[in-house]
């Protein structure tokens, strides 16, 4: 099963328990526009390059679209699809005024110099500005892309259309981004682990934390947690991991990254795989790297009690069946990594409104809007006797399904 899969395969028990049939089904299912754009630059060294972009815009029934752009090589339109269409759900579960969106171009940004992202950035902005806008589609980073990106996305469709900072969210703090956006996403992990935690009687004092991928989620993440009381056990990149039991020495790490670009080797750990990292023993695992990592074959073996899905679809549907009966809590992406989004809309909010708000008023925010995200999705897990993942996706059907009935069809 692809990415796409597990999406809709979830979604359909979200339409079983509502009683959805037909017409409803594919409503949901299909989205409302796919853009693929041919992008073609100039390298540095004169040469032409050539790359295929998407934007797929899911539903826009509960406000303007909204969604990352993904820069890799495995970017393709059907996780694309199924990226845009967990958008829709997000921003459902966790009440913001957006629908689902999701774009990306498909390439190495490892091989392309600077100069050569921003001439793709351009190119992209170029090739999608007539169907986005700060009413109609808000970009935002994910996978290799980040503040710098937005930047060039902003000043290209504003040389285009007038001066828009609407029209993209995650910007630098000084060129009309939000205080706190940065470490938003991570910061939405770490209050979904308290309020899970609070909500079972327990602490999060000396927690064991394991966390894929050392990125703007995870390592935002694990420093927060840490803040916290919690240990550290292990994090990872793409190029492998470190642990130590008693507690990674997180600034220690944050130095070799800077140094090396990568966790590996810092000093005073031991090395450990990305694949033994999923299946160490710890209180809670935190997936903050790509899709589809927790699956059938390794779901048996995980020792964690809680997951908190920072990345978009880590866990397989079939894991997901696997998890469930064995009793580990999932705190899934469209919840807990609903962060971001959340501080993309205070960014939007202060962009349109040309104001500013403080970081403590991001965070305190936040931290409200993920309490009562987990209160929702526990009493509609209650509701329909389901997990919380179950329960997010009930929850946001329920929302998105309201809204299109109550705007009408015709
Ligand atoms: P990032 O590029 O900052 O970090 C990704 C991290 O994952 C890096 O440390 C990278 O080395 C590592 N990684 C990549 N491939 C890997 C592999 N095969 N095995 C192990 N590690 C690997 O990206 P990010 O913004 O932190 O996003 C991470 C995940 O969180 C993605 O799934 C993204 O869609 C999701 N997400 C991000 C945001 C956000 O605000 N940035 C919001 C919601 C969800």
């Amino acid at each position: 099963m692809s990415m796409l899969d597990d999406t809709q395969a979830y979604l359909s028990d979200a339409f079983d328990a509502l009683g959805f049939t037909g017409l409803q089904k594919r409503l949901f299912q299909t989205p409302s526009r796919e853009v693929k754009v041919e992008l073609v630059i100039e390298r540095d060294n004169g040469e032409l390059a050539h790359f295929i972009g998407f934007r797929v815009q899911h539903d826009n029934s509960r406000g303007p679209y909204k969604g990352g752009l993904r820069y890799h090589p495995h970017v393709d339109l059907g996780e694309v699809n199924s990226l845009a269409s967990l958008m829709t759900w997000k921003t459902a579960v966790i009440d913001v005024p957006f629908g689902g969106a999701k774009g990306g171009i498909q390439c190495d940004p490892a091989t392309l110099s600077l100069r050569e992202q921003e001439r793709l950035t351009r190119r992209f902005v170029d090739a999608i500005h007539e169907v986005i806008g700060p009413y109609t589609d808000i970009p935002a980073p994910d996978v290799n892309t980040n503040g710098q990106h937005m930047a060039w996305f902003f000043d290209q469709y504003s040389r285009l259309n007038g001066h828009s900072p609407g029209v993209v969210t995650g910007k630098p703090v000084d060129l009309f981004g939000s205080a706190g956006r940065e470490a938003a996403t991570g910061r939405g992990v770490m209050f979904a682990v308290l309020e899970a935690l609070r909500h079972d009687g327990e602490d999060i004092r000396g927690k064991k934390v394991a966390v894929q991928g050392y990125g703007n989620v995870g390592s935002w993440a694990a420093r927060l947690l840490a803040a916290q009381g919690a240990q550290i056990v292990a994090v990872s990149d793409v190029r492998g991991g470190v642990q130590s039991p008693e507690g990674l020495d997180l600034a220690a790490v944050d130095a070799q990254v800077k140094a090396t670009g990568s966790v590996v080797g810092t000093p005073g750990t031991d090395a450990i795989t990305n694949e033994a990292l999923l299946v160490m023993a710890c209180d809670i695992l935190i997936p903050a790297a790509l899709g589809e990592v927790i699956t059938a074959d390794n779901a048996p073996h995980l020792r964690c009690r809680y997951i908190a899905e920072g990345a978009n679809g880590p866990t397989t549907y079939a894991a997901n069946q696997i998890l469930n009966a064995r009793g580990v809590t999932t705190l899934p992406d469209i919840f807990a990594n609903a962060g971001g989004v959340t501080v993309s809309w205070f960014e939007w909010v202060q962009n349109i409104q040309q104001f500013q708000w403080t970081e403590a008023e991001v965070n305190s925010r936040l931290e409200d809007k993920m309490r009562a995200g987990f209160q929702a999705l526990v009493a509609t897990a209650g509701r329909h006797r389901c997990g919380l993942r179950e329960a997010a996706f009930i929850l946001a059907l329920e929302r998105v399904a309201a809204a299109t009935r109550k705007r009408g069809f015709l």
